[in-house]
């Protein structure tokens, strides 16, 4: 006799860990299963834990809309669990003059997508807010923060946990087959096997090949997965900053930007490598040669030797080098006509950010108990 749970959820992750809290706040038996031994040993512990203001994302995109609607859910519930963030804010800067008037474009893309505070400053505006700063002009996005990602996603579980929801560890979900009932039949490594009517697939870079491992849903609906590691150099010794820092952005990704964590460590990155096997995490310590001619632009004094590898993560992309950025891809019973299955595709940045109001996508998409 097979178990039944009302609601599995693959994945332990930040994503993974929201979705399963809201649909167990629904009422719902929920179970996680996590392939590692603890939660958030995947992307959702390797990024720059910044919650995004939602400036730069396509107009009417899921990720403009799930940014800044995550944003200010994130901001609450950071403050009712008492989960550590600081409303640091960072500042956009034009290096160049030529960059000048891309700051302005910048800020009108951010109020089409309700991202309304954002303030030019001149360079000397900017340089009062911080002095080591060089640069023509900026922009201020007071919005901007970070959020100590564990905590956050120890306070899910926790949430998960206290509605009756549980995370199975060391437990790697090898296929699903949907059977003739409409339940599917989810298969674990070690040979469990668990029925359920609900499935969401919050693999992170791995959803895709995990996808192509159901047995039911058609493999047209399953995108090609790409993957864009992204690495960190951190700063020895203190930065002269209060802000987050970020240059205007480029083609392929955000430029080589300073980012703070909780303990006021600063960090610059991440760069963008595309790379085949997503499981390669170590940071070549040559890439940070380039570093610092970038940082160089906004902050002369970088000290030579100041920058040691970091950490790495990545991208868990659904386009390609030369594509553009795909959207957030929620997929449910009306994209793919698989029942009581939805997939979570390219949850990439902004996901922390908007972790919470995909969970609420999640759950309103998912049939009501
Ligand atoms: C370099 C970088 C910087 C970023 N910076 C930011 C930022 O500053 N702000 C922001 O908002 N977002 C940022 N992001 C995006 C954010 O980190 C992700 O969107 C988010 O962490 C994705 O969470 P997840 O739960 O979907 O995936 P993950 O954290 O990858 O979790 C997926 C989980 O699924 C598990 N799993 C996989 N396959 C199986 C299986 N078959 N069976 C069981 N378990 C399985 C994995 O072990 C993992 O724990 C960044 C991302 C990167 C790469």
């Amino acid at each position: 006799m097979v178990d039944r749970v009302a609601c599995i959820v693959v994945g332990a992750g930040v994503v993974g860990l929201a979705v399963a809290r809201a649909l167990a706040l629904q009422g719902r038996e929920v179970m996680v299963l996590e392939q590692a031994e603890a939660i958030g040993t995947g992307t959702s512990s390797r990024n720059s834990e910044v919650i995004h203001a939602g400036i730069y994302y396509p107009q009417g995109s899921l990720k403009a809309q799930l940014c800044v609607q995550g944003k200010h859910m994130l901001y609450d519930y950071c403050d009712a669990r008492g989960v550590a963030y600081q409303r640091c804010g960072k500042l956009i800067v034009a290096t160049s003059p030529e960059q000048v008037p891309q700051l302005e474009a910048i800020r009108q893309k951010a109020a089409a997508n309700g991202v309304d505070d954002l303030v030019h400053l001149t360079r000397e505006q900017a340089r009062e807010l911080e002095p080591a700063l060089e640069c023509v002009a900026a922009l201020h996005s007071p919005s901007t923060g970070i959020v100590d990602s564990h905590g956050l996603m120890l306070a899910l579980q926790g949430d998960l946990e206290n509605a009756g929801g549980m995370v199975a560890f060391h437990a790697a979900v090898e296929r699903a087959v949907l059977q003739d009932d409409g339940h599917w039949l989810v298969r674990t490594q070690d040979g469990t096997e668990l029925e359920t009517p609900l499935l969401v697939n919050a693999a992170g870079y791995w959803a895709p090949d995990l996808a192509r491992r159901f047995e039911g849903l058609a493999a047209e609906h399953i995108p090609t997965a790409y993957y864009a590691k992204g690495n960190y150099f951190v700063l020895s010794g203190r930065a002269p900053f209060s802000h987050l820092i970020y240059p205007v952005p480029e083609a392929a990704g955000l430029g080589v930007h300073l980012t703070l964590d909780m303990g006021g460590q600063a960090k610059f990155g991440p760069d963008v490598e595309w790379v085949e096997d997503p499981d390669q995490l170590v940071v070549n310590p040559a890439r940070g040669d380039g570093f610092y001619a970038e940082v160089r632009r906004y902050w002369p004094a970088l000290p030579e030797g100041a920058l040691v590898a970091g950490y790495a993560g990545i991208r868990p992309k659904i386009s390609g080098p030369h594509e553009a950025s795909a959207d957030f891809c929620i997929q449910g019973p009306q994209q793919h006509a698989a029942p009581g299955l939805i997939n979570l595709f390219g949850i990439e940045s902004p996901g922390l950010t908007s972790c919470l109001a995909v969970a609420e996508q999640v759950a309103q998409l998912a049939p009501a108990v």
